[in-house]
């Protein structure tokens, strides 16, 4: 027992010190990210499932680690939150996608929109309508062509929430409810939030063909948003099927890999603007 105790704290503490510096090289290396040019955001259409039309993009980030390869936002966007880091890179974010807006703008595409995940840190920073409003005036893009997505867990029933979704609110930017169904919420806030989306968790859409229950409350989120008058999105529609049920549902907008996975600016460009 004893030895078996020894081994065990031994292979615990071994795996204890692996994990905490691999997680110091990732900090050290996220920490200089921004100014090495590491990061990349890809967008994925947003199909209008009325008129088949790509309407939208949500921005997905990457880091494009030298060593490592591309690294998933689900494995640094944690480290990101827990350091603060995340502040900086979502204003990376921000910019890069105001002056993307610009630049199509600029090509004669003006009512295509974008729309950028704010993490619950980022959306409680004191800052962030004011570095908003500052790209949005810099780069003369309409605010209407701009949409945060903010999960249950940033917004709870708090003031500060009621006031920063305000704020946004006045400067002419959308807000959707990302992963809604998820957070363990109550619905309350959807009665005092200025809110424009929910966006359907594909936890709920992965099996809605097959899962009575996920069918079940895909259906009531649409109803819902249908009767609150809030647009509503399906996120990871994979197949055919799928995008016929929520076109049959009156959803009014897919998102998933059936229509396209995550892509790069030059690929939107050419596939997207056709000159
Ligand atoms: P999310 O906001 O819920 O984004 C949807 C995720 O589902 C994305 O993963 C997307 O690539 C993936 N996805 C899209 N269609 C399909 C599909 O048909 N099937 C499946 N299985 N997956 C699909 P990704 O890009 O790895 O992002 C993961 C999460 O990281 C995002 O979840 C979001 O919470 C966060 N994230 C991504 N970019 C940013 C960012 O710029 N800022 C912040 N704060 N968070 C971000
Ligand atoms: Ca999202
Ligand atoms: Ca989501
Ligand atoms: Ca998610």
């Amino acid at each position: 027992v004893k030895e078996r105790g020894k081994g065990h704290y031994q292979y615990y503490r071994k795996d204890m010190k692996k994990g905490t510096s691999q997680t110091m090289l990732l900090e050290t290396g996220l920490r200089k990210s921004i100014e090495r040019d590491e990061l990349v955001l890809l967008y994925q259409p947003q199909i209008d499932l009325l008129t088949g039309e790509t309407t939208s993009f949500e921005a997905l980030i990457r880091w494009n680690h030298p060593e490592l390869g591309f690294i998933s936002p689900g494995e640094f966007i944690p480290l990101a939150e827990e350091t603060g880091l995340i502040i900086p890179i979502g204003e990376w974010v921000i910019e890069k996608v105001c002056k993307k807006l610009r630049d199509w703008k600029e090509a004669g595409y003006s009512d295509i929109s974008i729309a950028v995940n704010l993490s619950p840190r980022q959306f409680q920073q004191p800052g962030l309508v004011n570095y908003i409003e500052r790209n949005i005036l810099t780069n003369k893009i309409d605010s209407n062509n701009l949409e945060f997505e903010i999960t249950e867990g940033a917004i709870q029933d708090s003031k500060e929430a009621l006031h920063t979704l305000a704020e946004l609110k006045k400067l002419g930017v959308k807000v959707a409810v990302d992963d809604f169904g998820t957070g363990y919420s109550s619905l309350s806030y959807l009665k005092y939030f200025p809110i424009d989306t929910l966006k359907i968790d594909q936890s709920f859409v992965r099996e809605v063909l097959q899962d009575k229950k996920d069918m079940a409350i895909t259906t009531t989120i649409i109803h819902l948003a249908q009767s609150l008058g809030l647009s509503v999105v399906a996120e990871g529609v994979e197949d055919e099927k799928q995008a016929i049920f929520f076109k049959k549902m009156k959803c009014d907008k897919a998102q998933g890999y059936f229509f396209s996975r995550p892509i790069n600016e030059e690929t939107v460009e050419a596939h997207y603007f056709k000159k």
